[in-house]
């Protein structure tokens, strides 16, 4: 077929759960039957983002994915929000590289590097020590893992006398209503945690809860992460995440404490939106700071890179695709920042990743949070094979994804959702006036 003749003809999703998360996959069918484009929404997410985005891109040349997603991205939005916009620049690409039959990097400007590294985020369930998490991490390590994650936050101090310091009452709302959310890391947010007062404690920022820690609970903090580091060691890195939603101040003690234990990163010690916080702890702490998983568009990152961020962590199902993280690379060359990767999603935003990250050109790692899911590696075929904790970055055409398996797509189904794959036709008549000005 001629370029100028390929169209867009359809878009239909699948929502699948339990590997870990609830992943939105996503199709984008073209008039030629052997070039179908592989997208997803971001997790934990609303199929809806891309769903109503059909209508305005039906007919059109999937070739012209700047031309689309300057059409979307007016659509899109932060956290899940980014992930309709964010997800079909992804497919558009996949699209582009199987028709023109070349791997998507290359598309991107060819590649810095042959295999990428991934970081494994690791949690322990329920009440452990620091030992127990220094174990689990440990086997990461001797399954070939290089750079590691843990949570560390106030969820291991309530049930800890004499830790935290916060209006009465408060921390009990915190165990009854937001524990879920809090220990969500092996499964996903569910619409449970979104009504009544679940959404109300849920979304308390971190500057806003009137929580602090008090000296006993840092010193139980600290002696966790020393027993962490007791098992691995001090020279593989050690990033955390989920400190909880205390005071910045807060954060900046506990910091000091955290000096001696080189720690990789803090991540998301404040809305990343609050760069007055943000400045406030690069001014006052001496261990590095990581955001950016919830920021759309890299316009976005400018003024949080500038606040004092260390470690620029974007999701490429949120930044709006491969498009704008490439962008992000760039801008974090020009302020001086590192860059890894969040990834939490199936392996269709597992291989943007890769492909991403091997077409910037400073990457300290990608994210990765299905070690314990055998079935999440089968989800795509090829398969997805992790090497000593890199992955090869493919040469096949697109994302290098040949076929999903649907066998375990109608397995893993989300049970409250539509059928894998069902038509979207009641999308074909959305439409308004998209001009952004009169
Ligand atoms: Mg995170």
């Amino acid at each position: 077929m001629n370029a100028n003749e390929l169209k867009i003809t359809d878009l239909r999703v699948a929502d699948i759960d339990g590997l870990p998360k609830h992943m939105i996959l996503l199709k984008i069918y073209t008039n030629d039957p052997d070039i179908v484009g592989y997208g997803e929404v971001r997790d934990a997410s609303s199929a809806t983002y891309a769903k109503m985005l059909k209508s305005r891109l039906v007919g059109e040349n999937p070739l012209n994915v700047e031309k689309l997603f300057n059409r979307i991205k007016q659509f899109g939005g932060h956290s899940r929000q980014g992930g309709g916009v964010s997800g079909i620049e992804i497919a558009l690409w996949d699209i582009i590289g199987k028709f023109y039959r070349v791997p998507v990097y290359q598309l991107l400007g060819g590649k810095y590097r042959d295999k990428v590294r991934i970081y494994c985020d690791t949690d322990v369930e329920g009440k452990h020590t620091g030992t127990d998490m220094g174990n689990a991490l440990k086997k990461r390590v001797k399954q070939g893992f290089t750079f590691l994650k843990m949570d560390l936050g106030i969820e291991l101090l309530y049930d800890e006398p004499g830790t935290l310091n916060a209006p009465l009452g408060m921390i009990e709302d915190m165990k009854k209503y937001s524990m879920k959310a809090i220990c969500h890391q092996s499964g996903s947010i569910d619409k449970s945690l979104m009504f009544g007062k679940n959404y109300d404690i849920f979304t308390i920022p971190h500057y806003a809860t009137g929580i602090h820690l008090t000296e006993k609970g840092q010193e139980y903090l600290e002696d966790y992460v020393k027993q962490v580091r007791d098992v691995i060691g001090n020279e593989v890195p050690l990033a955390i995440d989920h400190f909880g939603h205390v005071a910045i101040e807060d954060a900046i003690k506990f910091s000091k404490r955290l000096e001696k234990y080189n720690i990789a990163w803090m991540e998301d010690l404040t809305p990343w939106q609050n760069t007055k916080d943000i400045k406030k702890f690069a001014d006052n702490s001496f261990v590095p700071i990581c955001t950016g998983e919830d920021i759309y568009l890299a316009e976005n990152f400018e003024d949080v890179i500038k606040a004092g961020i260390n470690t620029i962590h974007p999701d490429v199902l949120t930044v709006g695709g491969l498009g704008e993280m490439k962008k992000v690379g760039e801008l974090c060359e020009k302020y001086g920042a590192s860059l890894a990767i969040h990834m939490a999603e199936s392996p269709i935003g597992f291989m943007a990743a890769i492909h991403a990250a091997a077409a910037i050109r400073n990457i300290l790692a990608v994210e990765f949070h299905s070690v314990d899911h055998p079935e999440w590696f089968n989800l795509v075929n090829p398969t997805i094979k992790l090497e000593n904790g890199f992955m090869k970055v493919p040469d096949a055409p697109g994302l290098g994804i040949e076929s999903l398996n649907e066998e375990l797509i109608e397995k893993f189904k989300k049970a409250d959702c539509g059928k894998p794959w069902a038509s979207t036709d009641e999308w074909n008549g959305e439409w308004s006036n998209d001009r952004e000005w009169s």
